[in-house]
């Protein structure tokens, strides 16, 4: 795997455990936070409904005192029932005398009057001197009500009691709570103080009996409870001063671990996304990189190999682009030097004309093409130098190797440089293509007469064969040429075309 694999797969890596360390704090911090978020705010909701229900039985107070003290009030049905109407907290009054009977009944269906109280203990308190709530209980219609009642103080003494009812599921006191929601499961409860529940969102637990919450000491708090189900939720509570009654609100844990669930997702969803990106763009960066990286890896295991391989130009990014153009420039340079340097290997130094090396190579093309029957024609001449060795003796080996230069340049300006090949010492070879005897023996000829008019007396003598004429392979035609050359020895300064019978 290259580095910039690893490089990407360690960042996702390290991504994903960045990811799960981040879920990790957030989990401890979110419940720690929202724990006590919830039960703060339940808590403080609890005591303000605690308020709440304090206000709203001062204000019915106030108004059962007005009534207590007012004697119009008290003897007259009519205006009794339009006072009540401007009571909307109260469902029922009832005008009690000393005895526990009812003197004036208002908001009932029926005639009350007589109706015995006596034994109610919001009567037995009120008629004691003071303002008494009660907790639930049943109506002599069956309905849940609380009572709320106030003594009549006439002369500095208690001549009555004056109680109003509230009917539980009544519209009066669920009004006051009910457009409150505390989340989709939390909910409100008034319990009294034997528990029985006064209010609750949901209308059909009224009346009922509530948890037992005994064990809240405080005046306001707040905890984290279990449903018989098993499930955690959020309790704020609050006693409400003078009634002994409990206000709890209440959110379920299962509102805050969706919330939690929902942040969750949204972050491991953004995670999920930032690791698509980086290994997208991590691919793609390695694809950037390491495409013409592999490209120059391949060219130059092709070098090694001795090929010079260029690379296309194009399809790279700009970074890359002039890397490789400057590798293709360098290919360029080294097969240019190769050229020479092949060339130079396939000439003969002192001479400048091609040497042996070259002549056997061209030897073997030859000997392939007539193999495969493609060669048309070929004539072939070897040149050797008369009584050279002399001059060598005589005159140095330097001046020989001038004799030599010139030698070449005489038969070059001939048959042309292509053509001319060093056998050896001061034996030299000319090959012509698509060449007749005649012409062969011409050129030869011609050479003889060059070297005879100016060659500072030094004469050359020359033997000739042509393909197929005289011969049908290489090696034939290399003998013949060769044949040809010893006649023309015996008697020097002659050219001699092999025939049949030499
Ligand atoms: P022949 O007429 O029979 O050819 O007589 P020759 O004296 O030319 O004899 P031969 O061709 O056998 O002698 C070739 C001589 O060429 C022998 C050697 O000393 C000389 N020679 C070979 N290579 C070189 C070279 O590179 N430089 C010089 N100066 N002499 C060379
Ligand atoms: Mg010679």
């Amino acid at each position: 795997m290259r580095f910039l694999h690893k490089f990407t797969l360690l960042l996702s890596i390290l991504i994903i455990a960045s990811s799960f360390i981040q879920f990790g704090i957030f989990e401890r911090s979110f419940i720690a936070t929202t724990n006590s978020l919830f039960l703060a705010t339940n808590e403080k909701a609890a005591f303000n409904v605690g308020e709440q229900l304090v206000a709203y039985f001062n204000k019915i107070e106030t108004s059962l005192k007005a009534i207590a003290t007012s004697k119009q009030i008290k003897n007259n049905q009519v205006l009794f029932d339009d006072v009540n109407s401007f009571i909307p907290e109260l469902d029922l009054i009832f005008i009690i005398d000393k005895q526990g009977r009812v003197l004036l009944a208002s908001g009932v269906d029926g005639d009350r009057t007589g109706f015995d109280v006596s034994q109610r203990d919001y009567f037995q308190q009120a008629i004691q001197g003071q303002t008494y709530i009660s907790g639930v209980f049943a109506a002599q219609s069956g309905r849940k009500v609380i009572s709320i009642a106030t003594p009549i103080i006439e002369n500095g003494s208690i001549t009555g009691v004056v109680f109003g009812i509230v009917r539980l599921h009544g519209d009066t006191l669920a009004s006051m709570f009910d457009d409150k929601s505390f989340g989709r499961g939390g909910f409100i409860a008034i319990l009294d103080r034997q528990g029985t529940i006064v209010y609750h969102n949901d209308r059909s637990r009224i009346g009922q009996q509530g948890r037992d919450f005994l064990q809240l000491q405080d005046v306001t708090g707040s905890a984290i409870m279990q449903y018989d189900s098993g499930a955690d939720y959020y309790l704020g509570y609050s006693k409400v001063p003078g009634l002994d009654w409990t206000v709890i609100v209440n959110t379920p844990a299962a509102e805050m671990t969706l919330l939690r669930n929902r942040i969750i997702y949204e972050i491991l969803a953004v995670s999920s996304l930032v690791i698509l990106v980086i290994i997208a763009i991590g691919s793609y960066t390695v694809r950037r990189y390491t495409k013409p990286l592999d490209k120059l890896v391949e060219a130059f295991s092709a070098v090694r190999k001795g090929k010079y391989k260029k690379i296309a130009p194009y399809g790279y990014a700009a970074e890359f682009s002039e890397m490789i153009q400057v590798y293709n420039d360098t290919i360029e340079k080294l097969e240019e030097v190769h050229a020479a340097l092949e060339d130079a290997a396939d000439i003969d130094e002192l001479t400048k004309v091609y040497n042996r090396r070259s002549f056997d190579k061209i030897l073997g093309i030859i000997e392939s093409e007539i193999k495969a029957n493609s060669l048309e024609s070929i004539g072939i001449m070897i040149l050797d130098i008369d009584n050279f060795k002399l001059t060598n003796d005589t005159q140095g080996h330097l001046a020989g190797d001038e004799v030599l230069k010139e030698f070449a340049a005489i038969i070059v300006s001939v048959v042309g440089g292509r053509a001319v090949f060093r056998f050896g010492g001061d034996e030299f070879a000319v090959i012509v293509r698509n060449c007749t005897c005649e012409r062969i023996a011409f050129m030869a000829e011609e050479i003889r007469l060059r070297c005879e008019e100016s060659f500072h007396g030094y004469t050359v003598s020359i033997g000739t064969a042509v393909y197929p004429d005289n011969a049908d392979s290489v090696g034939a035609l290399l003998e013949r040429a060769d044949k040809a050359l010893y006649i023309s020895k015996e008697i020097r300064n002659k050219v001699t075309a092999y025939k049949e019978g030499y």
